[in-house]
């Protein structure tokens, strides 16, 4: 094999602040204390953020308040000047987000330069198509906004789920207050920059970082009218008890353990580079990773042997090196639970097997892995493990297939691989899943809408569906 030069971007295309306020009503503001965020591929504290409590949050509503009034006045025509503008301003500073977002969530340049942050501009750039067509969108003549939206994301895409919740809160003349991951405030904080180069009009994007309780603060403030969360199922569990009979509007987008369905007839090695980007992809830190390989019995050993070889060439190391597949796993927190949900599939008796790859020795790493000998019994069969961690099943016919594939509390999405379109058909037809890929995986578009069934939460974000959880 070649070795590979070197090939890092340049960090100071970014600048980092040594702190960062709150964003209330246009301005940055002290909380109630401060943390410090860190880059997890070397520990190195990144900046210290500002901690916002209940009175911070009661002001950061206030001003979405206030500015809710005229900004739900205004046309949508107008409303989608911003957005554009924001669309346009992203893609501009794109170099600078990218690099921001791989330092401090730990995930590699490319593909926060080549995913994350394209789809983030392109997600605005949508929305704002739709502000001004409200009434053609299915959902009434005079289709009116909600409120006040209390958002709070996960730290797996910080940038593209900030993206997917104030694009189409604003296009539908919502105001917001955003709060991002403790681990992954500052692509947050980098936007309300963009919001004042925007010039969009103080208060109607708040954004307030802290932890769960912050979160909590936020979800539970009376005045807040819509609740939008992605995480885990718990907090959503959490959330959805605390707003219940408060008759605000909320959507979950939650956990998922989605089945990556390859049958004897696939092409092996697509189906490989689809199983690889299926959970390897963003370090496993992906709601709909495909954690879960049902590999049909008669190809299993061809197809694992295929995956191995593939699984050796995949590059482990400094998020910012242009060469780099797997970067840093987001937090010491979340490398203890991969780690300890791979010695449970260890001592429930399954085979697991790491591709040969040296880990740096500081900053928080986990060589991709793979479980065979799995069954359903087993933890890491059933539970998000959130990393790079896949587990393998078989099956014998597409019956136990579906089967297998449905046996989850969870249905966010699946994949399937065949060179049969009807059997591509019957199955997704039977697959208890919000998003079904056929011989491709992980694949996104803001005119797609996004979510699940069961634990894995309700309502639809992206695509015109998703206009509806903003619209009353
Ligand atoms: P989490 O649900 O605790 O955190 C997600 C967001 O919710 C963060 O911004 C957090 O500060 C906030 N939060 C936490 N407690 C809250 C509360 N009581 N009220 C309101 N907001 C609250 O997730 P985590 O602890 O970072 O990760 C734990 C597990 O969750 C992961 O291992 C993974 O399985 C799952 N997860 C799923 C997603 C997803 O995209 N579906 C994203 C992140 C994590
Ligand atoms: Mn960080």
């Amino acid at each position: 094999m070649f070795e590979y030069a070197p090939a890092p971007e340049n960090r100071s295309i970014v600048d980092i602040a040594p702190s960062y306020g709150l964003f209330i009503d246009g301005e940055f503001a002290e909380g109630k204390g401060t943390f410090k965020t860190i880059n997890p591929a070397n520990e190195e504290a990144l900046s210290e953020i500002a901690l916002a409590g209940p009175q911070d949050i009661d002001r950061a509503v206030a001003a979405a308040r206030r500015a809710f009034e005229s900004w739900s006045a205004l046309p949508g025509s107008e409303r989608a000047k911003y957005l554009f503008r924001i669309a346009r301003i992203i893609q501009e500073r794109a170099r600078e987000l990218a690099v921001l977002e791989s330092l401090d969530n730990g995930k590699p340049i490319k593909e926060t330069r080549d995913f994350d942050l394209p789809l983030v501009a392109a997600h605005f750039f949508y929305y704002a198509g739709w502000a001004d067509k409200l009434k053609y969108a299915g959902f009434g003549s005079d289709p009116r906004p909600l409120g006040v939206a209390g958002q709070v994301i996960p730290w797996n895409f910080p940038m593209l789920m900030l993206a997917w919740k104030i694009a189409p809160a604003l296009a539908t003349g919502n105001t917001v207050v955003l709060k991002p991951a403790e681990t992954t405030p500052l692509s947050a904080l980098f936007f309300a920059e963009i919001c004042r180069q925007a010039e969009l009009p103080p208060g109607v994007v708040n954004i307030v970082t802290g932890a769960g309780d912050t979160g909590r603060y936020l979800v539970e403030h009376p005045d807040v009218d819509k609740v939008a969360f992605t995480g885990s199922t718990e907090v959503g569990r959490q959330i959805a008890r605390s707003v219940a009979g408060t008759g605000k509007r909320v959507t979950l987008e939650l956990g998922g353990k989605a089945a990556n369905i390859v049958f004897d007839d696939a092409p092996i090695d697509q189906a490989v580079e689809g199983i690889v980007n299926g959970i390897f992809f963003n370090q496993g830190h992906v709601c709909c990773a495909g954690s879960r390989l049902l590999v049909q019995e008669s190809i299993a050993e061809e197809l694992l042997a295929s995956l191995k070889r593939r699984m050796a060439t995949i590059r482990l190391g400094d998020p910012l090196d242009k060469n780099t597949d797997i970067g840093a796993i987001n937090s010491e927190a979340q490398l203890a639970r991969i780690t300890e949900l791979s010695q449970i599939g260890e001592s429930e008796g399954a085979d697991r097997w790491s591709a040969p790859c040296e880990l740096p020795d500081r900053g928080f790493w986990f060589a991709p892995t793979i479980f065979t000998g799995v069954t359903q019994a087993h933890r890491i069969a059933r539970e998000e493990i959130f990393g790079p961690v896949l587990s393998v099943l078989t099956f014998r016919t597409p019956a136990e297939a579906v089967e297998k594939a449905n046996n989850t509390p969870y249905g966010l999405s699946a994949g399937i691989w065949t060179e049969k379109g009807s059997r591509i058909l019957a199955v997704a037809d039977q697959l208890r899943a919000g998003v079904v890929w056929a011989n491709t995986f992980n694949k996104f578009d803001p005119a797609s809408p996004f979510g699940g069934y069961k634990e894995s939460g309700y309502g639809r974000e992206g695509g015109r569906h998703g206009l509806e959880a903003y619209l009353a």
